[in-house]
């Protein structure tokens, strides 16, 4: 790994501008594509975050005073902003995590999308209202903001994570402070300068950086209401338990093994260019890829062979390179990780179709790349199987029935996304009402919910009772209270007896 000689660091954004950290720990932020080190970024102690909570406690009063419908343009304002700068983003994107600019771009405009979901926010908080409830009483229920909200994002979607959380809790009226990746954090920055170019009051969004202790100072702050979470299962868990015990509302959303069901009666030339994109976009680094086909009866032999065609075709190099469809892999540790799996898979008698260990991208030698790797008549106790790999590893394995395909699912721990590939409406409609799955899709590879719809997973892929945006993000982020009312016009009698509303 080389190091660049005038290393910039990456600040907090604290009370409205950035700021530095009070301690010393930091980490390393690494171009991908060529494995050197770019930046570097303070980790937050307990002391940071505590001043970025408290930015956000003084910040709650008036936000939560600001009516909906300025809170709403505040964030008409930011959505416009990402749209001017979205070049700049995925730019950021690109050099930081190592995706092409094109999926960065498309990522930045997934989340812009929350954005302009949580511009109808005076709408969505509307209550409900019953007159009469008794005589001359009526109730209605209001949804208040929880106070300081903050959120904790994965290196793979270094803006799209954040803005399934950020916009909707300000939107409510909340305050927030985000802690994204430690290894790609400069979208986030540039977030924030962009709400504050909004016209977002100081205060009302904070980022610190940092590592687990940071986490924990977070999960454990008396002052923080929520905990937002995305990344892998066991740090999802450990979020969802500890911040829960300290009294906080949480929504922790984990890792998956998203499967692919291609069944007999599917076009497997659809199906294969679908399967590709899901499997090897972003080099795998996708919490909706596909990572496991289960190929039903004929279809195997068919899809393996058009899998591997396509794979070995696809053009591996730097993000930001035109042509080119995938780029590396966030960190050098990472690629050793997938190829360890891969050597795994080997050892435990899979069928090695496409190898990508030996892929070279000329000029960056020192760049995380792996090349689409493929592996055929894999079974359900090979770790290439049960274990998210998060990489461009794609494992295909063979069933006979519709039946069995989905049972095997089901039996995965994991149940974020997955997809059926039929011509049959009824083999789709039984698979979409059996599969215990979040998010499902019929020929549809990355089932994706848009903003207005809510995100999340079953499982071992959520800890929590809410999704993300959407409705569920609304619920969220708010409580509820139900004001029940008389307007008596003569004096109340004194009645010491139980009310009841007859
Ligand atoms: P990660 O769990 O390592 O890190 C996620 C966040 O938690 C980061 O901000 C990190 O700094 C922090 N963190 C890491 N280790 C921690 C620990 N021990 N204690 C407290 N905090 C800790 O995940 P990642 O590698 O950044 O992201 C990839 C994972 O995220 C994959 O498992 C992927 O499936 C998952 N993911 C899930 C979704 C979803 O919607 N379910 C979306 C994107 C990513």
């Amino acid at each position: 790994m080389t190091t660049d000689t005038a290393l910039s660091t990456v600040p907090f954004w604290v009370d409205g501008q950035p700021t530095a950290s009070t301690g010393s720990r930091e980490g390393q932020v690494t171009n991908s594509a060529t494995g050197t080190v770019i930046r570097t970024v303070p980790f937050a102690d307990a002391r940071d975050v505590d001043l970025a909570v408290a930015s956000a406690c003084r910040a709650f009063p008036a936000w939560r005073a600001t009516t909906p419908i300025r809170r709403a343009r505040i964030l008409m304002r930011f959505r416009n902003l990402l749209e001017q700068r979205k070049e700049d983003l995925a730019a950021i994107i690109t050099e930081e995590h190592g995706k092409t600019l094109d999926d960065a771009s498309g990522s930045v405009q997934r989340g812009l999308e929350v954005v302009e979901f949580a511009t109808g926010i005076p709408h969505l908080l509307k209550g409900e209202h019953a007159e009469d409830v008794g005589a001359g009483v009526d109730s209605h229920t209001v949804r208040q903001p929880l106070g300081v909200c903050t959120g904790i994002t994965p290196f793979n979607f270094p803006i799209m994570c954040p803005m399934w959380m950020v916009p909707v809790a300000l939107a409510c009226g909340n305050t927030f402070v985000l802690k994204p990746s430690e290894k790609d954090p400069s979208a986030a920055m540039m977030a924030a300068e962009l709400l504050a170019e909004a016209g977002l009051p100081e205060g009302v969004f904070n980022v610190v950086h940092g590592d687990k202790e940071t986490v924990e100072a977070i999960l454990t702050h008396p002052d923080v209401a929520a905990v937002s979470f995305v990344g892998s299962t066991p740090v999802a868990k450990y979020v969802y338990e500890t911040a829960s015990a300290h009294g906080k509302r949480v929504q922790s959303l984990g890792g998956a093994k998203n499967h692919a069901v291609v069944l007999p009666d599917a076009d497997c030339d659809a199906a294969a260019d679908a399967l590709i994109g899901a499997a090897y976009g972003s080099a795998g680094e996708r919490c909706m890829a596909i990572s496991a086909v289960v190929a039903v009866g004929d279809a195997g032999d068919t899809i393996v062979s058009k899998l591997a065609a396509r794979a070995t075709a696809l053009e591996i190099g730097p993000g930001n390179r035109a042509g080119v469809e995938m780029g590396p892999l966030i960190t050098r540790a990472h690629a050793e990780k997938v190829k360890e799996y891969v050597e795994a898979g080997e050892r435990e008698g899979a069928t090695l179709v496409v190898d990508g260990r030996g892929l070279t991208v000329e000029g960056y030698t020192g760049g995380h790349f792996i090349g689409p790797t493929l592996f055929d008549h894999v079974t359900q106790d090979m770790s290439i199987y049960t274990d998210e790999i998060f990489g461009p590893v794609l494992v295909v394995v063979r069933a006979n029935s519709h039946r069995e395909a989905i049972d095997l699912v089901n039996h995965s721990p994991y149940g974020n996304g997955t997809a059926v590939f039929t011509r049959s409406g009824a083999a789709a409609r039984r698979f979409a009402n059996e599969i215990q799955v979040g998010m499902v899709g019929v020929n549809v590879p990355i089932p994706v919910p848009m903003a207005f719809f809510s995100f999340g997973g079953w499982k071992s892929s959520l800890f929590g009772d809410l999704h993300m945006h959407g409705p569920d993000g609304v619920k969220f982020y708010t409580r509820t209270k139900v004001v029940t009312s008389r307007w008596p016009d003569r004096s109340d009698e004194v009645n010491l007896a139980m009310p009841t509303v007859e």
